[in-house]
């Protein structure tokens, strides 16, 4: 067990970058940041690869605090974010993962939508039972809403998921049909490895309600501002029948609204960039100093924690340059931000964006 929480290391550094006003201002706190990052970058090679001790989220645990049923979000609330996660055998390492890091998903959310609430619901398939659907109350990214998070997540049960598509029609469904109190903008982000019913994929044995995938779609559609799909499967053709959520309405927003993460071979890897897909999505919402103030603590957070030994840096680059092809600027903009980000030279960011595949 460690007693070292994320904010501890974090907070001050993201509050400060994104909150500068004046120029004079923003090159001093880029100042303090490259000398921070050009520290850490002299250490990676020599820091112990092994991770970090888990913290003890126990420490965390209050039954008052647990909040399995959606009711509505906090009187003004204007915003808010609706977050499906599958949950069924092939993503429990993921959501096991999530359980582990609200620390770092509250500190990294107060930093990007203070004012923002989000409600989080874990769902698998039919055969489930009542673990088809766990919801997670809205919550605010404050030491409470941690505590509600980390107190509730203890309550979220390992599902099975049956065949292979999962409930997605009716997660959709039921996800327009929450109590969203005063909130005029409304995100919906999904996360999971497969499709729902009825969408391509073999071994399906259809959903038991005959609900179509497509008017949840279109239900969706009319309830929420935004959809955005996290693709965390190892599957390239999976990944292509997943792109059906966004296509069928909206085939322009495939390139940005869809984050496919089926790239990324390594299993372990794939499932520590699924929680920063997200908070990348929450902070993009926000514009692009948020977007810029969040990658920012992520390249300092994996140079600071250097899971791939002499290699980190060079890994860390190339992970957050992916996260590049998402973001809507114009390439110059773009190779500017990553190059602060990065605290690199633009030659090399140009380089690195284009062996990424964003700029063809
Ligand atoms: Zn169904």
């Amino acid at each position: 067990m460690s007693s070292d929480t994320y904010d501890d290391r974090a907070t001050y550094r993201g509050s400060s970058y994104t909150s500068a006003s004046g120029e004079a201002e923003r090159r001093k706190l880029f100042s303090e940041r490259s000398e921070r990052v050009s520290a850490f970058r002299s250490e990676v090679g020599t820091k112990s690869d092994s991770p970090r001790p888990a913290r003890d989220v126990m420490a965390n645990y209050d039954e008052s605090l647990v909040r399995c049923s959606i009711t509505k979000p906090a009187p003004g609330v204007t915003r808010v974010y609706k977050i499906l996660i599958d949950n069924s055998g092939s993503n429990r390492q993921i959501a096991n993962h999530f359980r582990n890091s609200t620390n770092y998903l509250r500190v990294n959310l107060g930093l990007i939508d203070h004012d923002g609430q989000f409600t989080f619901e874990y769902f698998s398939d039919h055969c489930d039972g009542k673990l088809i659907s766990q919801p997670i109350d809205y919550v605010s990214p404050n030491k409470e809403g941690e505590r509600i998070l980390t107190s509730t997540l203890h309550h979220v049960h390992d599902a099975d998921g049956g065949d292979s598509p999962e409930a997605h029609e009716c997660a959709l469904w039921d996800a327009c049909k929450i109590n969203f109190g005063e909130a005029t903008t409304r995100h919906l982000i999904l996360v999971s490895d497969v499709t729902g019913h009825g969408m391509g994929m073999g071994d399906d044995q259809g959903c038991p309600n005959q609900r179509s995938w497509k008017e949840s779609m279109d239900l969706v559609e009319a309830t929420y501002t935004t959809f955005e799909l996290i693709g965390c499967g190892a599957s390239a053709d999976v990944a292509t029948l997943q792109q059906q959520f966004v296509t069928y309405r909206h085939p322009e927003n495939l390139a940005m609204n869809f984050v496919s993460l089926a790239y990324i071979k390594e299993h372990q890897y794939r499932l520590g960039i699924v929680l920063n897909a997200f908070l990348f999505l929450v902070a993009r919402h926000r514009g692009p100093q948020s977007v810029e103030g969040f990658l920012s603590r992520l390249y300092e957070k994996w140079l600071s924690d250097p899971l791939f030994g002499g290699e980190t840096d060079r890994r860390a680059k190339e992970a957050i340059i992916r996260f590049a092809k998402y973001i809507d600027l114009q390439s110059k903009e773009k190779t500017e931000m990553m190059s602060r980000v990065l605290v690199s030279p633009t030659d090399e960011v140009e380089r690195l964006l284009k062996e990424e595949g964003v700029f063809i």
